[in-house]
């Protein structure tokens, strides 16, 4: 049986936390119970899109849960700025932008994967970013598809054809730039890193491409980018997830857990220990990989092996702010400066004014920028895009009328104490049988969820998150039944 009809069979989705009237049925004369009889705990460690919903699979279920977070708030990486502190976003009150501004994952690919579900089960007003609207950048000319077309020019062709044959590469062990055939000019090579490395999380010189081609050939929905109109994306995690917010422990970050013993023994960063029967892990693989959440037993040599196969590059997110949108009324993505890999035009198809840039930086750029002060940090970026646009950058910034300071919302993943990063890439090398490897149950005590830890081509994305919960939760229950 696949995976999807298992869980369509055991009858969660939206019915999570209410008993299915087949279910009482089934109890026959007798006070109706839970589908699971489970008499210990599930303790699920992270409250992202991953953590959250296995927590609901489960509770749906009549298991029940325990959701540790760090943070003081749930989401993870999926945070919009409505949801912060003015503390931290000094300028969010002087911002214009009439739609949600998200801070890290701000689409979603695909109107018929599990997240694109969400929103119409939820009746969510969406838009949808048509490739058409993506510019290309090349010798700093910013074109569309057919603008690039139209004037023949090779280099544009064959990138294009490079990126669109990404799935049919064979071989692991080069990057994605070691990839590119040669014939292909330097001139083109932002464009491809806009639409590759950064995409993928970090740079097209870090990124594994037999580990993308292998993701792109797996994942299957239909591909369309989908934005929300008006919901910023963290209160649709708290409301499709409303049933188990009462059982997250927010600031409490787990030091180790200690899962040789019955019951297993989970020891927060303050030293106060709690006990489960099994735990769920949906932490970044970079806090796996620097040792921020230890283990007792050590982790098996096969998990390990295979999780130093994945990245997480540094990451960073600016919005800006125009008085009047210069790049084009129809433009989405502009893709493939040598400094700013990724422009994207966040208010198209859902702004009165559509005068926004929403700028996401991956991988080695995204250190050096962590490394700028804020004035540096949007000269640097409007001189980028000074060049494409002629000075317009400069000239149309918006800033505060009284003290002239640029108005920008920043955020640097990478500082984040549970972060550490953007999210999961391939190594070269990298296999997804890498991400079966740190996906796997151990001991049928201890498991494994997160983008990272996605086996169906969605790694890196909230769909790969909410994915790897489903298979998760599977295996959680399976356990629970096999005992
Ligand atoms: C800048 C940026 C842009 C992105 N854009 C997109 C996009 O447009 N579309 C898309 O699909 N995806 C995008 N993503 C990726 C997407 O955000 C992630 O794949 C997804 O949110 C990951 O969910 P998760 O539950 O696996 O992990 P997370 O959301 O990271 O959740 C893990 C949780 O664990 C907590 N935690 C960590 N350590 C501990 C500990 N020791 N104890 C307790 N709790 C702990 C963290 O605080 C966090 O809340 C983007 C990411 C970034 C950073």
């Amino acid at each position: 049986m696949k995976r999807r009809e298992a869980i369509q069979q055991l009858g969660w989705g939206l019915s999570g936390g209410i008993l299915m009237p087949s279910l009482l049925g089934a109890c026959g004369p007798k006070a109706p119970g839970p589908e699971i009889v489970f008499s210990g705990k599930v303790a699920i460690i992270g409250a992202g899109a991953a953590g959250l919903y296995v927590a609901d699979i489960l509770n749906s279920k009549g298991i029940k849960v325990i959701i540790f977070e760090a943070r003081d708030q749930v989401g993870g990486r999926v945070r919009s700025l409505r949801n912060q502190r003015v503390e931290i976003y000094p300028y969010a009150p002087q911002l214009g932008s009439d739609f949600p501004i998200e801070l890290g994952a701000q689409t979603i690919i695909g109107n018929d994967s599990i997240f694109g579900r969400i929103f119409k089960d939820y009746n969510l007003p969406t838009t949808e970013f048509p490739p058409t609207g993506n510019r290309f950048v090349i010798d700093n000319q910013a074109k569309s598809e057919s603008e690039w077309t139209a004037g023949n020019d090779a280099d544009f062709r064959a990138a294009m054809d490079f990126r669109t044959g990404v799935r049919n590469f064979v071989g692991s062990s080069q990057t994605v730039q070691q990839a590119v055939p040669a014939a292909i000019q330097a001139r083109a090579y932002g464009m491809l890193n806009g639409q590759i490395g950064n995409a993928y999380g970090s740079s097209n010189d870090m990124i594994g491409m037999g580990g993308v081609a292998e993701q792109e050939t797996l994942r299957q929905n239909d591909g369309k980018i989908i934005g929300l109109k008006a919901n910023p994306l963290q209160d649709i995690l708290i409301s499709r997830f409303s049933a188990i917010q009462s059982f997250v422990q927010l600031n409490t970050p787990i030091a180790s857990i200690g899962y040789g013993s019955d019951p297993i023994i989970i020891t927060a960063k303050d030293g106060t220990k709690f006990e489960a029967n099994k735990v769920v892990v949906t932490v970044p693989v970079s806090i796996l990989k620097n040792g921020g959440l230890s283990f007792t037993p050590a982790l098996p040599g096969d998990f390990a092996g295979s999780l130093a196969k994945f990245g997480m590059s540094a990451s960073l997110r600016l919005i800006l702010e125009f008085k009047k949108n210069f790049w084009g009324d129809t433009a989405g993505y502009i893709l493939g400066s040598s400094n700013v890999p990724e422009y994207f035009s966040a208010g198209l198809g859902r702004s009165q004014f559509n005068r926004t840039l929403s700028i996401t930086v991956n991988g080695n750029k995204a250190d050096q920028y962590a490394a700028l002060g804020d004035d540096a940090l949007i000269s640097a970026v409007l001189t980028d895009i000074d060049a494409i646009y002629s000075g317009q950058g400069s000239q149309f910034i918006r800033k505060n009328l009284q003290t002239l300071k640029n108005i920008f919302i920043r955020q640097d993943w990478s500082k984040e104490d549970y972060i550490l990063g953007g999210y999961s890439y391939p190594l070269p090398g990298a296999k997804n049988d890498d991400r079966k490897a740190i996906s796997r149950p151990v001991v049928d005590k201890l498991f494994f969820a997160g983008e990272a830890t996605d086996i169906t081509g969605q790694a890196g994305m909230l769909n790969g998150a909410l994915a790897s919960a489903e298979r998760a939760a599977l295996e959680v229950i399976a356990a629970i039944k096999k005992a």
